[in-house]
């Protein structure tokens, strides 16, 4: 585990860190993906995925116009 951060808690040390930082790291990706609040509604695992695809690909494409 390098590279380990909390995304509650901040915290770097895993062994420090009392968070479930798993399901943590999930909630935040769907909010990313969705806003606040997304994983209390209901999308799926892939609409997520997609979601986060779409993203990426716009911020790559801004990147080669810019
Ligand atoms: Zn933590």
């Amino acid at each position: 585990m390098n590279n380990f951060i909390c995304y509650n808690c901040s915290n770097t040390n895993p062994d420090l860190c009392k968070c479930k930082s798993k399901d943590l790291f999930i909630e935040r990706v769907y909010e990313i993906a969705f806003g606040d609040n997304a994983i209390n509604r209901k999308f799926t695992t892939y609409e997520v995925l997609q979601e986060l695809r779409k993203f990426s690909d716009l911020a790559l494409k801004n990147e080669v116009e810019n």
